[in-house]
């Protein structure tokens, strides 16, 4: 019985053995206390921009710009309005519209293939590697058409995608090669920061992403000085020179305000990200041992930050109630894969397309995962979820 209470078997035991359920409360995210020790920097750098009315572009955007470039160990840093919008304009900067087609993955967040879309070329998706969940190198040849024009390599979770590969296929069939790194600024591949391994790189500063700004804001980065370029022109409605419009752009400046708030961030981000990996060890050396949750791998040639820990396991849906239970907030990255959502019905895809993302995504949850995370509540988080899953085999 003392043996059961501690392994929470607490569905078919007395009353009693529920109330002994510790629960403890782990947010998925806490940015009030990510925020907390660096909120009179943020109110500095806040207060400088409305001193000097700096709000939309100008000096606050370009000396953000000019340290992520720096820290992405690329020439130029192109900060935008979102992550959705760098994508969508690294894409326009190439040309690329419609008749053409963009490779992509199925298993990221909407956005990656709505941007392709929004230029009126086609999403093609192909499937990832079962055992790192990005793109699956050894399925893109096959994939590429005479219309196809770039492809997106996702690097979920903060785990870059194997960009060897990629890189070496895509310049045989001369294809522009889209880092999304929305989930992963600061990781690594092969000792190279991501951001600098494509030709162009698009980041997402989405307050939830382990850059986060303020706000809305995103980035691109590049070595190639004529695509940042035409960047900086379609971000400003297609302006090379005040009034002058050579093209038809957007309104898709970063504002003043989240660029210097991402300036004080960017300065704590290798100490977040470190804390992230740190906490990511612990969950791993946890749970690694149980025969029915799956650890992320990690893959020497990557440095991954962890934006989001997201094991697999069996009745996924059962057990992310169960942790709520017990105080712990899950997520899960992403339920429906981009494929088998409504709105692209139209590209004819359907059920067990793309197996390895089908399974995950009715497998993969995101564990709660942030740098100020205190090991009693990982422990608290990994304890639970054991309870969970052992509490179902036991049920079975
Ligand atoms: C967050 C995210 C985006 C979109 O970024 P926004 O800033 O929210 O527009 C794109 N791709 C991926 C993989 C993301 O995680």
């Amino acid at each position: 019985m003392a043996a059961a209470c501690q392994q929470g078997r607490y569905n078919s035991i007395s009353p009693k053995v529920t109330l002994t359920r510790k629960r403890i409360e782990v947010p998925f995210l806490d940015l009030g206390a990510h925020h907390s020790p660096i909120r009179s920097e943020l109110m500095d750098a806040i207060h400088e921009v409305v001193e000097s009315n700096a709000y939309a572009g100008g000096p606050f955007v370009e000396r953000f710009e000019h340290a992520f470039a720096q820290y992405c160990q690329t020439k130029y840093a192109v900060g935008v309005g979102s992550g959705t919008e760098s994508l969508w304009l690294a894409l326009k900067a190439k040309g690329i519209g419609p008749g053409d087609e963009v490779i992509t993955v199925p298993n990221s967040f909407f956005a990656t293939a709505e941007a392709i879309s929004h230029t009126g070329a086609k999403p093609v998706f192909i499937d990832v590697s079962n055992e790192t969940l990005t793109m699956d190198p050894a399925l893109l040849e096959a994939a590429i058409t005479h219309r196809t024009k770039a492809v997106i390599p996702v690097h979920l979770f903060g785990q870059p995608a194997n960009l060897d590969s990629i890189l070496e296929i895509a310049k045989r069939h001369e294809l522009f090669v889209l880092e999304d790194a929305a989930q992963a600024a600061g990781a690594e591949y092969k000792g190279r920061r991501v951001g600098s391994l494509g030709d162009c790189a698009s980041f997402s500063f989405y307050p939830g992403k382990n850059l986060g700004a303020l706000g809305e804001a995103g980035a691109l980065t590049t070595n190639d000085a004529a695509l940042a370029q035409r960047l900086r022109i379609l971000r400003d409605h297609g302006q090379a020179e005040k009034n002058e419009h050579s093209e038809i752009g957007w309104n898709a400046r970063m504002d003043g305000i989240q660029a210097a708030a991402l300036h004080v961030k960017l300065k704590h981000l290798d100490q977040s990200n470190e804390k992230r990996r740190a906490h990511a060890a612990i969950y791993t050396e946890l749970l690694g041992t149980h025969p029915r949750i799956e650890t992320p791998s990690e893959p020497t040639s990557a440095e991954q930050i962890f934006h989001v820990y997201a094991v697999r396991i069996p009745n996924r849906d059962q057990t992310l109630d169960t942790l709520a239970k017990d105080g712990i907030q899950c997520f899960i990255h992403y339920p429906v894969p981009i494929h088998l959502q409504s709105a692209y019905q139209h590209l004819g895809y359907a059920k067990g397309d793309f197996p390895a993302s089908e399974e995950s995504a009715s497998q993969l949850l995101s564990l709660p995962m942030y740098p100020e995370l205190a090991r009693e509540q990982i422990v608290h988080v990994a304890e639970s979820l054991r309870a969970a899953v052992d509490s179902q085999i036991d049920q079975q």
